[in-house]
């Protein structure tokens, strides 16, 4: 029987839940269950070709994994039969202790806990799904892998922020950089695909799904990477603001009178391209740009002309981050779906050795892809990320390495 590996990812009112087999690299089952602590919970599976969704009551993560549990046996997936080996955790903020998937105790849960005010809206709930995981699976490992992990060793240029040192040293504030799991794997499946050793490619990485992040990643080490102390900076996201100048925030707080936790809402859930033009989701802001009323049209067109001229930004930062580059792939929901936001990303870069070739990147192909002209100096790809897969992977050889 194939190995299998629970992976679950815990937020503060959603358990997203999958098992994945290292192995093969085959996805066996996928669900949710959103709006947890409310009456009308909503649990989704997909297993075994079935599709699978339920309306319930779920007043907490505990509640939330032993429905998980009940879908599967409704589907017929006993979780007995499944060759269950490990569950792996997606932890978003492993601090500085943090840098390689680390078997679950509970020394680790107090560390862990240890860096929740770093990361106030993930970790908490990450350690919720950990706890009852724990309890409900005893007799499994768990592994915590880490969002930080891939970038924590950022050179020090990259990683430090220019403020008062004896204040970032105490406070432990530096750029920690998130979606790790996400850049390390697609990095590694563009040198796969090319075929090419990983140590010789030099790479930027756009993972633009709803959060946003992009990395320059030299020989497999990553050398930059837009998100910093928190997952808000960097390219504008679907609500999240990205890069402000941080004098908004005292401006807000002194002028307009927004308390602090006011302000981080607001750039974390109604900001980026949701804040400009009310959604996050791309295929509506075309729809909007291109059949909405007057003001809809210049708000979604504005939305999107922002996200590619930051996302241009960061492209041009990381050719000269890295001196010469061989490869830009894109991933994540709308990285692998929207050619127009690839295309408008990348177009004019000619002279810095970019050249698209427009039929393939508008190809509705799915999987690992090349999109670059032939004769483009920088090769350009499409690569789906499967950051479940990856967590799948470190589990096992995390057990491995610790028998
Ligand atoms: P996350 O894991 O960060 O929640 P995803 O990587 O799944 O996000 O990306 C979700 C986003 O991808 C959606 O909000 C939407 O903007 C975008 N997206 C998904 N499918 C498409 C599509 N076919 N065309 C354009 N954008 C898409």
């Amino acid at each position: 029987m194939q190995r299998t590996v629970l992976v679950l990812n815990s937020g503060s009112s959603s358990l997203k839940f999958s098992l994945v087999q290292p192995d093969t690299g085959v996805s066996v089952a996928d669900g949710i269950i959103e709006e947890i602590g409310g009456e009308h919970s909503m649990a989704r599976l997909e297993f075994g070709g079935l599709k699978i969704q339920r309306e319930r009551s779920v007043v907490d993560h505990e509640a939330a994994l032993r429905l998980a549990f009940d879908l599967f046996a409704e589907t017929g997936g006993h979780l007995e039969t499944l060759g269950l080996v490990a569950v792996g955790h997606r932890v978003v903020h492993g601090g500085r202790d943090f840098y390689r998937p680390t078997l679950i105790d509970d020394a680790l849960v107090q560390r862990v806990s240890a860096l929740s005010p770093l990361a106030p809206l993930h970790n908490p709930p990450a350690l919720r799904g950990i706890e009852v995981a724990r309890k409900l699976l005893p007799d499994l490992p768990h592994v915590a892998v880490f969002d930080t992990a891939f970038f924590h060793d950022l050179p020090a240029a990259a990683a430090t922020y220019a403020i008062d040192a004896e204040v970032a040293e105490q406070w432990r504030v530096r750029r920690y950089g998130f979606h790790g799991t996400s850049h390390q794997y697609v990095s590694e499946q563009a040198a796969v695909f090319l075929g090419a050793p990983l140590e010789s490619l030099n790479q930027i990485v756009l993972h633009l799904g709803n959060g946003a992040s992009a990395s320059a990643v030299a020989g497999g080490r990553p050398v930059d990477t837009s998100m910093g102390l928190t997952p808000m900076e960097g390219l504008v996201m679907g609500t999240r603001s990205g890069d402000i100048d941080p004098g908004i925030v005292f401006y807000l707080a002194r002028t307009a009178g927004m308390a602090v936790e006011d302000i981080e809402s607001m750039l974390n859930r109604r900001s980026g391209v949701a804040g400009l033009c009310g959604s996050n989701d791309f295929r509506e802001l075309h729809r909007l740009a291109e059949t909405g009323d007057e003001s809809e049209r210049a708000a979604a067109r504005l939305a999107y002309d922002v996200y590619i001229h930051r996302l241009r930004k960061y492209i041009g930062a990381y050719l000269a981050v890295l001196g010469s580059t061989d490869v830009i792939t894109f991933t994540a929901g709308v990285g692998e779906n929207d050619a127009a936001v690839r295309r408008d990303a990348l177009t004019g870069l000619a002279p810095l050795g970019v050249e698209l070739d427009e039929h393939l990147n508008d190809s509705p192909a799915h999987g690992p892809r090349v999109i670059s002209a032939e004769m483009s100096p920088i090769t350009v790809l499409v690569i789906p990320t499967d950051e479940e897969l990856a967590i799948a992977r470190a589990c096992v050889a995390t057990i491995e390495a610790s028998a």
